[in-house]
């Protein structure tokens, strides 16, 4: 039985059974029909669940009652309540993942409460202890931290105070003054502000304001100063001095050195703000003259009107990012053809000009044309411009049509070549269609819509770079449609390219707008996510395998399900395309390999 008689069977047998056609049933009647063994993965994958949770319930009997949930949401197919079970598996935070050393810091709470600590009596340790034990009772790691820091202030001379309007859930910190003293309020809270700064936790957050200050400055400040090189590195100082300031005196010399800086960089930002309106202006005020001096280029409007739609809006850099690639796709098309028109233009020049000679050479005898045809030869030499060269023509017409015998003699000559004086033409306007049509939409692939592998780059060097300033994650996806080969063979090459734009269609209505589809090559396209870790970007790409069986692709009024399979990789911060995408590439080869219509995450690297 062929493949195809076996699918019909199959389909037979399910209607009769009224069992519903899904791919569970459809390939389990198939392989009986078939004579292959069926494997449920489902019931292997269940089973072997089942016995782990077991054999770990000898330890903890909580994995026995949850192994048993699961095989009952397993029979009843409630996968709901399945997820909700295997996530009850998980660690929950950081009780599961990190321990307290119980044994270590018992026995160093015990060796500081024998040892003698000038100024810290016995009982008043034993009372700082069992205020700390009735407030972080419920929170085993919180409380092995409360004792370890209480019962090494007591070594450091001084107390770790826990009053109990300072011990909400999240201990709260005192104020870090970053302002001199003269400039400090005397409220009566200082004193004790200062001695709390030593806290551990307190530590902890001053270190991180204090790192996200020292970001703030080499993301924000610095880059301002980017082409004044002496204030870029009086910056540069200013910030490792903040990254070796460790005391509150360090952090308030700190201040002083930090507030003129900003100073500076407001000014900075107000004079860039000024230069960037005049530039504008004075962009918006050449491109509207340039748009009356070029009247008659229509392709040069094209790349105008381009410009001036950009610079008549609020800039913003993704509109200039934007446009900035689009323009250079424009360039780079634009040099492919111009060659093309330029020739066709000199055939056209050299044509004519053969023709006049040869003309000169027939009517030699005759004088006054020989004037005359000298004249005509250097008019088509100067002109450039093809509808001088069509006047040049016509009035050669004219005055060949009033010429002598010998002159009439060549009129046949002279058709052919204005024949092919006709083609050269129809050439040039042929390239110059082109050339309108590809201003409008050339930083896209013409068939799909989508970026070409020149988009496709400047959008990798712009997406990649701004998840490394903003430290963001970045997913791609890299998608190859399956068994195209039988679309192209079965309903023809360019009903294949129809169904191509469809699924890029599809596929752009899916994506967010900050998402990028660009196509890779023949039926292979690229996605990238901005934003997206990896589990989130496999989920897009199934949406996107979902929307494909619900829009399908029609031909000759029958419907044709086209499915792709997929690979998707995360980007590591730091990482270039080069490693990102043979992660994503190796996925795509497993979901081919593995039966297609799937999307497979790649392993970390
Ligand atoms: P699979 O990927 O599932 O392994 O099978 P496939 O048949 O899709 O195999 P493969 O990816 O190797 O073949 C891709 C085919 O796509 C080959 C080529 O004829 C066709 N193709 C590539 N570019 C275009 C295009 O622009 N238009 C059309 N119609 N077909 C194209
Ligand atoms: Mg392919
Ligand atoms: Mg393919």
């Amino acid at each position: 039985m062929t493949p195809l008689d076996l699918a019909r069977q199959t389909l037979m047998q399910l209607s009769k059974s009224q069992s519903p056609p899904t791919p569970e049933n459809f390939r389990r009647v198939y392989d009986e029909i078939s004579g292959v063994k069926s494997v449920d993965h489902s019931v292997m994958l269940s089973k072997t669940l089942d016995k782990v949770l077991h054999d770990m319930g000898k330890e903890a009997p909580k994995y026995l009652t949850v192994a048993q949930k699961i095989s009952t949401s397993v029979k009843k197919l409630d996968v709901e309540s399945l997820e909700s079970q295997l996530r009850s598996l998980l660690p929950t935070g950081a009780s599961d993942m990190q321990g307290v050393n119980w044994a270590t810091l018992l026995r160093y709470l015990l060796k500081q409460l024998d040892v003698n600590h000038s100024g810290i009596t016995l009982s008043r340790k034993k009372e700082g202890l069992n205020r700390v034990i009735i407030n972080f009772a419920s929170d085993p790691i919180q409380l092995g931290q409360k004792i370890q820091a209480l019962a090494t202030s007591w070594g450091e001379g001084h107390e770790v105070t826990l009053s109990a309007d300072n011990i909400p859930d999240e201990t709260t910190l005192p104020e870090i003054s970053l302002v001199p003293d003269d400039a400090q309020s005397t409220s009566e809270g200082k004193l004790q502000t200062q001695q709390a700064v030593t806290d551990d936790c307190q530590l902890k957050l001053a270190i991180c304001w204090r790192d996200l200050l020292i970001r703030t400055i080499t993301l924000v400040v610095l880059p301002q100063f980017a082409d004044i090189p002496a204030a870029s590195g009086r910056i540069e100082a200013l910030i490792k001095r903040a990254q070796a300031s460790n005391t509150a005196e360090e952090v308030n010399a700190l201040s002083e050195a930090l507030k003129s800086t900003l100073l500076r960089a407001e000014m900075q930002t107000d004079s860039q703000h000024r230069m960037q309106d005049s530039l504008v202006q004075m962009l918006r005020l050449l491109v509207s003259s340039m748009g009356e001096l070029t009247v008659e280029d229509k392709w040069l409007h094209g790349q105008i009107a381009i410009v001036q739609d950009i610079i008549s809006k609020p800039l913003n850099l993704d509109t200039v990012y934007n446009a900035e690639s689009s323009l250079k796709e424009l360039i780079f098309k634009q040099s492919n053809i111009k060659p093309g028109l330029l020739a066709a233009k000199e055939t056209l020049k050299g044509m004519m000009s053969t023709f006049v000679s040869g003309l000169a050479d027939i009517t030699e005898s005759t004088g006054t044309y020989q004037v005359k045809i000298s004249d005509y030869q250097e008019q088509i030499a100067a002109t450039e411009d093809i509808a001088q060269l069509n006047a040049i023509l016509q009035s050669l017409v004219g005055d060949i049509h009033t010429m002598n015998a010998e002159a009439q003699h060549s009129q046949a000559a002279f058709l052919e070549t204005q024949k092919k004086v006709e083609e050269a033409e129809k050439q040039i306007n042929e390239l110059t269609t082109k050339l309108d049509y590809i201003s409008e939409v050339a930083h896209e692939d013409f068939l799909t819509g989508a970026l070409n592998r020149r988009g496709m780059d400047d959008a990798i060097e712009r997406e990649f770079s701004r998840a490394d300033r903003h430290n963001s994650p970045l997913s791609l996806a890299m998608i190859d449609i399956d068994h195209f080969k039988k679309i192209n063979d079965t309903m023809g090459h360019s009903t294949g390219d129809v169904a191509l734009a469809h699924l890029a269609k599809v596929v752009k209505s899916v994506l967010r707008s900050t998402d990028v589809l660009a196509r890779y090559g023949g039926e292979e396209f690229v996605i990238l996510l901005p934003g997206s870790k990896q589990a989130d970007a496999v989920n897009v790409i199934i949406g996107v395998q979902r929307d494909l069986t619900k829009n399908f692709f029609m031909h000759n009024s029958e419907r044709v399900l086209i499915t792709f399979s997929a690979g998707v990789s995360e980007r590591l911060t730091g990482e270039s395309i080069d490693a990102v995408l043979p992660r994503a590439d190796a996925a795509l080869y497993l979901a081919k390999q593995t039966g297609r219509n799937r999307v497979v995450g790649a392993p970390p690297p």
